[in-house]
């Protein structure tokens, strides 16, 4: 059992480390005052920023760096800064202009919640978190998010970066599991201050420790605010029982996808089937634009075998990312 001043017995791992001497209010306090000192100026961080604005870069940061995220970020506000427009938009427009993301399905389910917003929330983010877990898209971690970071409710938020802090800080582990524990969230909920507001910004230092310090590679912890109490140094670092899965891309049906996507993307005119999955020879012309074009050649380029492309692009077909017309493959109407 925990009292508020405590910090709470880790999940199982090697022993509590001096964490415990620090206690929880010098844990807040270490953590909270580097943030004021060192978290990054986000634009969804700025108290101005809408419910919706909070929502798309919740959306967004989901598979996404946050470098990459920023430049469509601010695109996707001035174009759509309310649910409504980009409801009044064909879901290919969102499509388009998830760029380079990645994982372009969550343009979909975001144009889905933004429909769904708009007609039965009266065009406003709804703030409790079980209408928000009711939209497309949005699972319990983002609604946990959109709860915290949009309305200031006070909610366990459990993202990799906070996962990875709390094993290493209380946890003495170099890595957390590879999918949250129920031991994880109880751990994550017994750390969060009492004081609501306390905890909205002890959510977000946590996170951002994890992103910029305690990061999964390469922590530098001769910057950490809480060197001194993290049972992981303490214990001498050790290696984590499991290697890190890295994410394969080159080769993969996934960078296929991400091709062709780009070639629906460059053009407004549908693009031929075979141009995409069979053997075009890219310079006698296929009468697509220069960009297209320049997105084709990157496609063939790869040198995927034909029954890959052809798989990738079945694959986009199901999902709804593009759709097979009179004129040939484009991006959904
Ligand atoms: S001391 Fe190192 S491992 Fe511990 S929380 Fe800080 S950065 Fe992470």
């Amino acid at each position: 059992m925990t009292t508020a001043d405590t910090i709470p017995d880790p999940v199982p791992g090697p022993r509590p480390g001096p964490a415990a001497d620090l206690g929880l209010p010098g844990l807040h306090r270490s953590v909270t005052d580097w943030f004021d000192a060192a978290a990054r100026d986000l634009p969804w961080r700025d108290p101005r920023c809408s419910p919706w604005g909070v929502m798309v870069s919740e959306f967004m940061l989901q598979q996404t760096p946050v470098a990459r995220v920023l430049p469509v970020w601010r695109a996707w506000l001035q174009r759509w800064p309310r649910p409504a427009d980009l409801a009044a938009e064909s879901t290919g427009e969102a499509v388009r202009a998830w760029g380079r993301l990645g994982y372009p399905r969550r343009a979909l389910r975001l144009h889905a919640a933004a429909v769904e917003i708009t007609e039965r929330h009266g065009g406003r983010v709804p703030a409790g978190h079980d209408e928000l877990l009711a939209l497309p898209g949005v699972g319990a971690y983002t609604a946990a998010a959109i709860a915290v970071f949009a309305f200031g409710d006070r909610q366990v938020v459990v993202d990799t970066n906070i996962r990875r802090v709390q094993a290493r800080v209380v946890s003495g582990r170099a890595l957390p599991s590879r999918s949250l524990t129920a031991a994880e969230a109880r751990l994550a909920e017994e750390l969060m201050p009492e004081d609501d507001a306390l905890a909205v910004r002890w959510n977000k230092a946590v996170m951002e420790l994890g992103a910029l310090v305690c990061t999964a590679r390469s922590p530098r912890c001769e910057q950490c605010p809480v060197r001194h109490a993290c049972a992981w140094v303490a214990a001498g670092r050790p290696e984590p029982a499991e290697a890190p899965r890295g994410q394969s891309w080159h080769g993969t049906d996934r960078q296929v996808r991400g091709a062709i996507m780009a070639v629906l993307r460059a053009g407004h005119d549908p693009v031929p089937g075979p141009h995409l999955t069979g053997p075009v020879d890219v310079a006698t012309g296929t009468g697509l634009g220069p960009e297209a074009l320049r997105a084709l050649d990157a496609l063939h380029g790869l040198g995927a075998p034909e029954d890959q492309r052809r798989r990738a692009l079945d694959g986009l077909l199901q999902d709804g990312l593009a759709v097979h017309g009179p004129g040939g493959i484009s991006l959904p109407g």
